[in-house]
C-alpha cells in the first residue's frame, strides 16, 4: 500500500486496510468501523488526513477496537462500487456488515466533534429490528424503567448518565465503554423529573451509579467531561475490557497490592535483572557497536538511577569494569560472572528473582518486563532533568537527549520484541530530533508511550485488568486533561509537572524490594 503509507503509517491509531483485508477485517467484527476511502494524490485528502488521524485518536482513546481505516482508493474500484462509493472524499460506516454510506462534501462541517456526532447519529438511527448485535441501544431510558433497579443486587454496576437532550456525552460514554464488562450503561434525559427528584440530580451531565451490592449514589467527577466519565467508569473495581483470550495460564505468583500513583523499586530492579540475565544472554559475546551500546546503558543507569543504594553500586562497578577492559569483544559469561561475584562478595545486590509489583499482570505473559523497561526509562528522563550535570565526563554529555538516544540504541540492538523495536525506531526516526532539551526528552517519551498505548488498546497484549489508555488518567492527574472545542487535549505544562513528580526519587516505593 505504497501510496497510503504516505498519508498514514502503522504508528497512527488506525488500521490501514488493503483490497485483500477490508472484508475480513470488518466481517463479524464486534466494533463499528468508520472507513475513509481516499486518493493519495488528492489535495483535499492530504489536507484531511490530519483531521482523520485526530478523529481516530479521539474515538479510540478511551476504549474502542479498530475504528477507522484509510483505504487506498486507486486499488479499490471493486470495493467502492460494492459500497456505493461515488467520490474519493466519501466516508462510509460499516457496522457489523450493515453498510451505511455517508457522503461528505467540501463545505460540510468536518470538525472532530461533528464527525463523532455523525457516527453516533448513524448508530442511533438503526431501529430495534435492524440494530447490529453488538451495537448498544442509545435511546434514553425512562424513570419507570430505571427506578425499579434501585436497591437491587446484581453482578455488575449500572451507570445512569443524566444529560440534556442536545448533549452527546451520554452516547459517547456508552460507546467508550462498549468493550468493557462489569458495567451496564443507560442514559436519561434531564427532562425526566421523577428520576431527577428521586435521585436528587441537579447537574448535567452527571452519572448516578448503582453498585452491585444494591447501594447507589452519585459518581463524583472532577470535570463534567466525556473523558473523565469514561475513565472513571473503566477503573471501577471489577470493570474490565472483554478479554480476547481465555485465561488458561493463570498467574501463579501471589498478588502484591500496590498503589498506581507510586513507582516501585522492585519493578526497576526486576527490569535490570531481566535485562542483564535474560535479554543480554541471547548475545554470546558483546563486541563493536553492541558493546558500546551496553556500556552506555550501564553508565546511564549508574549515573542516573535514583537513591544510590546497591543497584547503583553494582552498575558503577560494572561500568568501571567495562571501561577498564582493553578488549573489543567481551563474552557475555564474563559480564554475568562479574554481576554474580560482585553480589556474592560485597553484598551488592540486585534481586535474584523477578518481582513485579506495579508491573504485575493478571496472568502470566502479560505486562512484566516491557512495562518495567518503559518505567525505567521514564525514571531516567526525569532523573536527568533533576540532575543535569550527572552525565558529565561520561561521553554522553554532548548529546541533547542522551536518555532517549541510549534507549533508542538499546531497543534497536537488544530488545527481545523485534516488532516493538521496529516500531520504536520508526517513531524515533520520525520525531526524536524534535526533542532538544531535558524537558522535551521527558515529554517525547511520554508522548511516544501514549502512541504505543493507543495502538495496542484492545490487542492481545492488553491486560484486561490494566487496559491500555491515555496516561496519566484523570484520577492520577485531573489537571493534565482539558477539552478544547469538544475534543480532549492535554495540558502539557501540567503533564510535565506530573511526570516530574511521578517518576521522581521521592515517589519511589521500596515495598517488596529486596
Ligand atoms: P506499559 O505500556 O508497559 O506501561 C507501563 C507503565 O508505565 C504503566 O503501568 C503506567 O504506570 C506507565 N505509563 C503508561 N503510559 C505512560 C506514558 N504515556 N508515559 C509515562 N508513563 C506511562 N508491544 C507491542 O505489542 N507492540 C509494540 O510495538 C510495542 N512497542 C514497544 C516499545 C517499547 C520501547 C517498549 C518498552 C515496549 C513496547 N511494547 C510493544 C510493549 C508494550 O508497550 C507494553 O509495555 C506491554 O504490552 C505491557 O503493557 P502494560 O499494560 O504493562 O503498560
Amino acid at each position: 500500500l505504497g501510496s497510503a503509507a504516505r498519508l498514514y503509517t502503522e504508528e497512527d491509531p488506525l488500521v490501514i486496510l488493503s483490497s485483500g483485508s477490508l472484508k475480513s477485517a470488518v466481517t463479524n467484527s464486534s466494533s463499528a468501523w468508520l472507513i475513509q476511502f481516499f486518493s493519495s494524490w488528492c489535495g483535499h485528502c492530504i489536507q484531511y488526513s490530519s483531521t482523520w488521524k485526530a478523529l481516530a485518536q479521539d474515538v479510540l482513546s478511551p476504549s474502542a477496537g479498530p475504528v477507522s481505516a484509510p483505504l487506498c482508493k486507486e486499488e479499490q474500484e471493486e470495493h467502492c462500487q460494492s459500497y456505493k462509493m461515488t467520490s474519493s472524499r466519501s466516508l462510509i460506516t460499516v457496522i457489523n456488515c450493515v453498510f451505511v454510506c455517508v457522503y461528505t462534501h467540501s463545505g460540510a462541517d468536518r470538525s472532530i466533534p461533528s464527525v463523532r456526532q455523525l457516527m453516533v447519529n448513524i448508530l442511533q438511527n438503526h431501529t430495534k429490528l435492524d440494530r447490529p448485535e453488538h451495537c448498544p441501544p442509545l435511546e434514553p431510558y425512562s424513570s419507570a424503567q430505571l427506578l425499579p433497579l434501585l436497591g437491587q443486587r446484581s453482578d455488575h454496576y449500572t451507570a445512569i448518565i443524566v444529560e440534556e437532550p442536545d448533549s452527546y456525552v451520554g452516547r459517547e460514554v456508552i460507546l467508550d465503554l462498549l468493550q468493557y464488562s462489569g458495567v451496564q450503561m443507560k442514559r436519561v434525559l434531564s427532562s425526566d423529573r421523577p428520576l431527577l427528584d428521586t435521585l436528587k440530580i441537579t447537574t448535567f451531565p452527571s452519572i448516578y451509579l448503582l453498585h452491585p451490592n444494591g447501594t447507589h449514589g452519585h459518581l463524583h467527577s472532577e470535570k463534567l467531561l466525556r473523558f473523565f466519565f469514561s475513565s472513571l467508569l473503566r477503573t471501577l473495581p471489577g470493570v474490565q475490557r472483554w478479554s480476547k483470550v481465555l485465561p488458561d495460564n493463570q498467574n501463579t505468583e501471589p498478588w502484591r497490592d500496590f498503589d498506581r500513583s507510586k513507582v516501585y523499586t522492585a519493578d526497576l530492579e526486576s527490569a535490570l535483572h531481566y535485562l542483564l540475565r535474560v535479554e543480554l544472554a541471547t548475545h554470546n559475546t558483546l563486541e563493536g557497536e553492541e558493546l558500546k551500546i551496553f556500556k552506555d546503558l550501564v553508565t546511564l543507569v549508574a549515573k542516573l538511577y535514583p537513591g544510590g543504594g546497591s543497584v547503583v553500586k553494582l552498575m558503577e562497578t560494572l561500568s568501571d569494569w567495562l571501561l577498564s577492559m582493553p578488549l573489543q569483544r567481551i563474552p557475555y559469561q564474563a559480564v554475568l560472572d562479574l554481576v554474580d561475584n560482585k553480589m556474592r562478595i560485597s553484598g551488592v545486590f540486585l534481586g535474584a528473582e523477578l518481582r513485579w509489583v506495579g508491573c504485575q499482570g493478571s496472568r502470566e505473559g502479560l505486562r512484566g518486563y516491557p512495562c518495567s523497561l518503559w518505567t525505567l526509562f521514564h525514571v531516567l528522563t526525569v532523573q536527568h532533568d533533576a540532575n543535569p550535570t550527572a552525565l558529565e565526563n561520561t561521553g554522553l554529555e554532548g548529546e541533547a537527549v542522551p536518555v532517549l538516544q541510549v534507549m533508542r540504541r538499546y531497543i534497536r540492538m537488544f530488545f527481545g520484541c523485534q516488532e516493538c523495536g521496529r516500531h520504536f525506531e520508526q517513531a524515533a526516526a520520525a520525531s526524536m530530533d524534535t526533542a532538544q532539551n531535558r524537558e522535551q526528552q521527558i515529554l517525547w517519551l511520554w508522548q511516544q508511550h501514549n502512541r504505543v498505548n493507543m495502538r495496542l488498546a484492545g490487542s492481545l497484549s492488553d491486560d484486561p485488568l490494566f487496559p491500555k489508555a491515555p496516561w496519566p488518567s484523570p484520577s492520577l492527574c485531573a489537571s493534565c486533561h482539558e477539552e478544547k472545542n469538544g475534543v480532549h487535549v492535554w495540558n502539557q505544562d501540567n503533564v510535565l509537572r506530573f511526570l516530574r513528580h511521578h517518576y521522581s526519587a521521592s515517589n519511589l516505593s521500596p515495598k517488596y524490594s529486596v
